[in-house]
């Protein structure tokens, strides 16, 4: 992590307030031609994880090869591309497969690119699996009405 004090903040603080005039920022998807999918307790999966304490679960992983602790990288949910359920997990605060729900995003700014229009990039180091951003949008099909207005619009400016 860089400190907040890291000079070229400003800069990446005007490319946020300059992307701001053009875009809308987003904190949830918004969906457009159905309702949003309400996630039910039959939905959630409970993983088999084992907390411990933070500092003593990577040791614990390394002495018990076949277990995973604190929702890691071993975390039967992860596999499945699910985060845990704050309620429901093993691990509860500790549990570390809560990053979408918890908005743990890496570092990152937008700066206008050459003839692609806005680009995202990394403002700190990101390691190789690391979790970036949710990506976050406007949610419909292609095949609606809306679907082939924006089909057909993205088509022109052939990005
Ligand atoms: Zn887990
Ligand atoms: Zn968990």
């Amino acid at each position: 992590m860089q400190s907040s004090d890291d000079p070229k903040d400003a800069e990446r603080r005007k490319y946020w307030d300059q992307s701001l005039k053009t875009y809308t920022l987003l904190k949830s998807n918004v969906y457009l031609d159905r309702k949003r999918r309400v996630v039910t307790e039959d939905d959630i999966f409970v993983c088999e994880c084992l907390k411990a304490k933070p500092a003593e679960a990577l040791y614990l992983e390394i002495q018990n090869p076949h277990l995973s602790y604190n929702c890691g990288e071993r975390c039967i949910n992860r596999y499945m591309c699910t985060e845990c359920d704050g309620e429901s997990c093993p691990c509860g605060k500790f549990c570390q497969n809560r990053r979408f729900q918890l908005g743990q995003n890496a570092k990152i700014y937008p700066k206008p690119t050459q003839g692609k229009g806005w680009g995202l990039f990394a403002a700190e180091n990101i390691k190789r699996g690391d979790f970036i951003v949710e990506y976050i949008g406007e949610v419909f099909a292609v095949n609606s009405e809306e679907g082939q207005i924006r089909v057909e619009t993205y088509n022109v400016w052939k990005y």
